[in-house]
């Protein structure tokens, strides 16, 4: 037997202004790009990844792997038609070898040039060249938006029941379970799948919390009991200017139980839809914010900026929030890391010990949203350089080695700033300890994040204040000039109806 395994993932929004080259794709690798064969086999072994779980299966099987491709990359804007071509055009050499079984490790929610949906289009390239019946097991991100082409083309469908995402894994082995059921021929996988004319804002979509929860739970509950072979929810990408985007429920049901599936896909939505006011997060105001903040007695208080958070297509050098941190007067803080790459060559030029007058971040307009680069004037002293690098020890993407670039960490007015050459969204007080800082002892920890920063940061927080930023990330839909979502869709159309998405039952 032998399978081909691939780990292509990116969260595309469609309105930051960073392209997204093929060169993006070296997150988890080091490298300047994509990694391939043994490489890529080597960047996913003991990993918290779908691709992990493929590879522990296919030596449960005694299986041979071709794995193809990892190309994982920042969120960031539209991925380019040479990139997108590039990646596809790998697992396609590596199927057209031929294969029992492909493995795929997606994100779902990538767009790349002409490609609304990239991943329905890699998926269909794969069946053109697949015999009919080879199966086709897709592990997605929470945040994964559907087109038809993506379910039809697929055979199995899991997705994360996490935000923070930590069971990267369990996705791959969920699917991974029932292809070997397949493979015995004991069941006979077919997918169900609706989306709700509905976006969610990302500050409500997590399942450890209401909304979310029971709808989630009641997913779980239904593959732990053997009523559906595979239950997902997915919370979508909402800034995805996409006909795709929104809140969808995904099932892998054995074909003899497909109408209890029905049920079950019925229930879900019918609850996600009756809570759809609940999706939505109320802004505060920036300058509230920090003044709520400043009132706390006791730290770590971790300040998320989450209008500017490269975890989702954000820059990463907008400055507003510590602005105003520094405007109120916040002391003990440690703020970033901030995007930076010319600031860092200054930095490091100008040595450690070294009193420099420069301008931080702000390089960066944002056409989409009006919004113009303002760097940070500053005169800073440079407390230390790194290499950026770091391996995850919290329990997102665990074990992986990442890296934010050359970092060079300065002080302001007792306020320790990281600024970097690669954005990086903190899963992992990683970032700040690699330099000797331990957030714990700080204050205040200035973030750009949005639901990530729990997993490593959620620890050591005493209190959590959410900073709305400006930026491409931000909560207020109404800001972003959306053209080719499908509408109504609500909450932008008060009017939306629930039976207005799509679906294949
Ligand atoms: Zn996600």
């Amino acid at each position: 037997m032998k399978v081909v395994v691939a780990l292509v993932r990116h969260e595309t929004n469609t309105f930051s202004p960073l392209p997204t080259v093929l060169g993006s794709f070296s997150r988890g690798t080091h490298g300047s790009g994509p990694v391939y064969a043994d490489d890529a086999k080597q960047a996913c072994l003991n990993t918290n990844s779908a691709a992990a779980a493929y590879l522990d299966l296919a030596e449960k099987l005694g299986a041979e792997v071709d794995f193809a491709i990892v190309a994982n990359a920042v969120p960031s804007g539209v991925v380019t038609r040479e990139a997108f071509d590039s990646i596809a055009d790998s697992v396609v050499a590596s199927v057209k070898k031929g294969c029992d079984a492909v493995m795929l490790d997606l994100h779902g929610a990538m767009v790349a040039q002409g490609y609304p949906d990239a991943e329905g289009e890699l998926l269909k390239r794969l069946r053109a060249v697949l015999p009919v019946g080879v199966p086709i097991v897709v592990a997605l991100d929470f945040h994964a938006n559907f087109s038809r082409e993506l379910i039809q083309n697929a055979t199995i469908i899991t997705g994360y029941c996490t935000y923070p995402h930590i069971d990267i894994y369990q996705t791959g082995a969920r699917a991974g379970k029932t292809l070997q059921a397949l493979l015995k021929k004991e069941v006979e996988p077919v997918i169900l799948w609706r989306r709700l004319p509905m976006l969610t804002h990302m500050l409500r979509q997590t399942p450890a919390m209401q909304p979310m929860k029971d709808i989630m739970d009641r997913a779980i509950a239904a593959e732990a009991d053997g009523r559906v072979l595979n239950a997902s929810v997915f919370g979508g990408f909402p800034l995805s200017d996409i006909p795709y985007a929104g809140l969808s429920v995904v099932l892998v049901v054995d074909k003899k139980k497909k109408a209890q599936g029905k049920q079950l896909l019925d229930e879900l939505c019918n609850l996600a839809w009756e809570r759809r006011e609940d999706f939505i997060f109320p802004i505060e105001p920036l300058e509230q914010s920090i003044a709520r903040a400043k009132q706390l007695a006791d730290g770590p208080i971790i300040l998320v900026d989450h209008g500017d958070n490269c975890g989702a297509g954000g820059p990463t050098d907008n400055m507003a929030v510590l602005r105003e941190v520094m405007r109120q007067g916040l002391k003990n803080v440690v703020a970033g890391p901030f995007w930076d790459p010319a600031a860092v060559g200054q930095l490091i030029q100008a040595g450690v010990g070294a009193e420099v007058t420069l301008d931080i971040g702000g390089k960066t307009d944002v056409p989409a949203l009006e919004i113009k680069g303002e760097p940070l004037n500053v005169r800073a002293r440079v407390v230390k350089i790194t290499d950026g690098n770091y391996i995850v020890t919290g329990p997102m993407f665990t074990g992986m080695r990442l890296s934010i670039g050359k970092t060079a960490v300065i002080e302001v007015d007792g306020i320790l700033i990281f600024v970097c050459e690669k954005p990086q969204e903190p899963y992992d007080t990683g970032l700040f300890t690699h330099a000797g800082v331990d957030p714990a002892k700080k204050k205040y920890v200035l973030i750009k994040s949005r639901q990530h920063f729990r997993a490593g940061f959620g620890p050591l927080a005493k209190h959590i204040v959410l900073v709305a930023g400006p930026g491409v990330c931000s909560s207020d839909y109404s800001q972003f000039p959306f053209k080719h979502l499908s509408r109504p869709i609500y909450p932008l159309d008060e009017n939306a109806q629930i039976g207005q998405g799509e679906e294949i039952v």
